[in-house]
């Protein structure tokens, strides 16, 4: 039977973080028996973007220092970690804006930058056709113990990110781009997510969802509380409780179905055992969720799916780029992995070309500007796909 702890957070004040942390561990039966003295452990945090702690795109520091503490109370060695899909951007910058530098630096652990040291290319483990190797960080790989820290949010592509999609990271940079080409759909792509979970199978997976995201997440949404903190040595079960907490069931997420059905987790709620606060009592209705952009296309196999794809994109959700806001910082034109996305040095001006593009929405979630929204068509609104909010 899995365990989740659910441990009632309410700020990010650090004793209070630092209580429900304690709390969380003690339910699940205490880090002592995860962690050895002398370990390496890796905290996998969520380090998407070098936005601000409150914006709620990136794991709260605070979360981050209340773990190394608890490292090292069992004699391992604390290293924070994670590899932001904006591989131009200043990763080391990206660490100082999303405190994680500081949170290491004053709690006695280190920063590790998994661009800068080497990279791996692993078999999937599920022998999967579009995607046949996969490149993992060493510094994941070299780990004797992964922490996975994850945020809890909506994901405008994968519907939610939590433990699993999180684990994405360990894959460097603008690597992750190719997936989005080499796996179109979002099933096909889910199936990779997975593959990486099972490459690097964290140890320990510890949530903040003290503040969470919803609507257009991972990163154009809006902070919204939930006031908890979850620990699970289960990515799967942690998935689906997390999601169950904002909407969602656990078979409407791609990546909690898939890692079930390959037995690495659980992900049926009735058999996943709750210690600390109940679901009943967190649960929230009216979260802002993403529906599924290719809920229409899904199940039609992939022989079949060219011949839909043209009447299937009539209920599309588009991205466009609000001029007034663009910085022309180019890193949507890097990172776009259809390569759709220009920049006129005539016109000086950004453009999307959406002949080719795949609506993989890596456009928007990488804009640190918030200059691209998405923009669904007059079907998508008729059958309420995509997220209400940025149509204008
Ligand atoms: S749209 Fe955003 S990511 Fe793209 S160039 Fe402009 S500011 Fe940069
Ligand atoms: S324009 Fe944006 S949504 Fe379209 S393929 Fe490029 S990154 Fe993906």
């Amino acid at each position: 039977m899995s365990k989740v702890a659910i441990t009632k957070c309410d700020s990010y004040d650090q004793n209070e973080v630092d209580r429900a942390v304690q709390q969380s561990l003690e339910l699940i039966g205490g880090l002592a028996n995860i962690v050895k003295p002398g370990n390496k452990v890796l905290l996998k945090v969520n380090a998407l973007m070098g936005s601000s702690p409150e914006a709620a795109v990136t794991t709260h520091p605070s979360l981050v220092t209340a773990v190394i503490k608890e490292v090292k109370k069992c004699g391992g060695i604390a290293l924070v970690g994670d590899s932001p899909g904006n591989a131009s951007a200043n990763v080391r910058k990206t660490m100082v804006d999303t405190g994680f530098k500081k949170a290491a630096d004053e709690a006695g652990g280190e920063v590790v930058y998994f661009q800068e040291a080497e990279i791996f290319d692993l078999l999937s483990p599920s022998h999967n056709k579009k995607i046949k190797t996969l490149r993992i960080a060493s510094k994941v790989l070299d780990a004797d113990v992964i922490i996975n820290l994850p945020k809890l949010k909506t994901h405008n592509y994968t519907l939610f990110t939590g433990a699993i999609k999180n684990m994405f990271g360990a894959v460097p940079g603008f690597e992750k781009a190719h997936f989005h080409i080499r796996a179109p759909r979002p099933h096909e792509f889910a199936e990779s997510l997975v593959d990486i979970l099972e490459l690097t199978k964290p140890h320990l997976n510890i949530m903040d969802a003290v503040m969470g995201m919803e609507g257009h997440g991972p990163t154009g949404g809006s902070p919204r509380k939930l006031g908890i903190i979850m620990a699970s040595t289960d990515p799967v079960a942690m998935d689906a409780v997390g999601g169950h907490l904002i909407g969602y069931e656990p078979s409407q997420i791609d990546t909690t179905v898939i890692a079930n059905r390959r037995g690495l987790g659980e992900s049926c709620l009735d058999k996943i055992t709750i210690f600390g606060t109940s679901m009943e009592e967190i649960k929230v209705s009216d979260w802002k969720l993403s529906t599924d952009v290719n809920r229409l296309t899904r199940w039609i196999p992939g022989f079949m799916y060219d011949l839909v794809r043209p009447l299937a994109r009539q209920a599309r959700i588009d991205p466009y780029i609000i001029q007034d806001k663009c910085t022309k910082c180019l890193v949507c034109v890097k990172g776009c992995p259809a390569k759709t996305i220009n920049y006129d040095k005539e016109r000086k001006i950004v453009e999307i070309d959406l002949k080719d593009c795949i609506n993989c929405f890596c456009c928007h979630e990488l804009c640190e500007y918030k200059a691209i929204k998405l923009k669904r068509s007059w079907l998508a609104r008729k059958l309420g796909i995509g997220v209400p909010g940025e149509d204008e």
